[in-house]
């Protein structure tokens, strides 16, 4: 059975030309111009994932995004956001309501496949055992709180392992420094944001070869891929 992506785009063309290339990577697609539309449509059917633009005619794809993450029935269904350059701070704001990943517009399908084939894969799979592996050579044990690089162990502080498992468990996503911190620090917010970038730093040195699993994106934050 394919997956079903809903696209969520009031560019008609736009939103035409993303179904037909990806109907012809074996999706099943249905289009939406508007979110009152889509609210409808998933009332009786759960698409597998969400292609949201940020800019709807009756609704801003935010509150979408928001309403979607709240909701129990919906809150497993990936969003891939489309946003345009200038609304980065929407991006950020859209990771933290707890989207997926993003695309810039104007993106190239070919990019788009490729997201959403890696957020789908992810949402199949969340980790099994206590073992993550990242790439070939990474390999971190959770019970154990070890990290090992081609067999390796290395020697991390118990921060600079958390942040690679949470970035690790959440592989390919990106994650900013608020939600880090959140996540590692919860409401203790005697930690600066630049704490994580130097954690990261040494994170990276110790790594070594993996080093460039760890990837800083500018503006947003910090994912681990593949
Ligand atoms: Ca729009």
């Amino acid at each position: 059975m394919n997956e079903l992506v809903a696209i969520v785009e009031d560019e008609a063309d736009l939103a035409a030309l993303t179904a037909e290339h990806l109907r012809r990577e074996g999706f099943r697609v249905e289009t939406f111009g508007e979110a009152e539309r889509f609210f409808r449509a998933l009332a009786k059917k759960k698409p597998d994932l969400v292609v949201l633009d940020l800019m709807l005619p009756d609704m801003n794809g935010l509150d979408v995004c928001r309403s979607l993450k709240r909701s129990e029935d919906w809150r497993s269904i990936p969003i891939i956001m489309a946003t345009a350059r200038a609304e980065e701070t929407d991006r950020v704001l859209g990771l933290e309501l707890g989207a997926d990943d993003y695309v810039v517009k104007p993106f190239s399908h070919k990019e788009l496949t490729a997201r959403i084939k890696a957020v789908l894969r992810r949402s199949r799979n969340p980790e099994e055992g206590g073992q993550v592996s990242v790439g070939e050579d990474l390999v971190l044990d959770r019970e154990r709180f070890e990290a090992r690089c081609k067999g390796k162990l290395l020697d991390l502080t118990s921060t600079e392992f958390r942040i690679l498992l949470l970035l690790a468990s959440k592989r390919g996503r990106v994650l900013t420094r608020e939600q880090i911190l959140d996540e590692l620090w919860g409401h203790e917010k005697i930690v600066l944001d630049r704490t994580i970038d130097v954690h990261i730093k040494n994170l990276r040195d110790k790594l070594g070869p993996a080093a460039s699993l760890v990837k800083n994106i500018r503006g947003v934050g910090y994912k681990v891929e593949p």
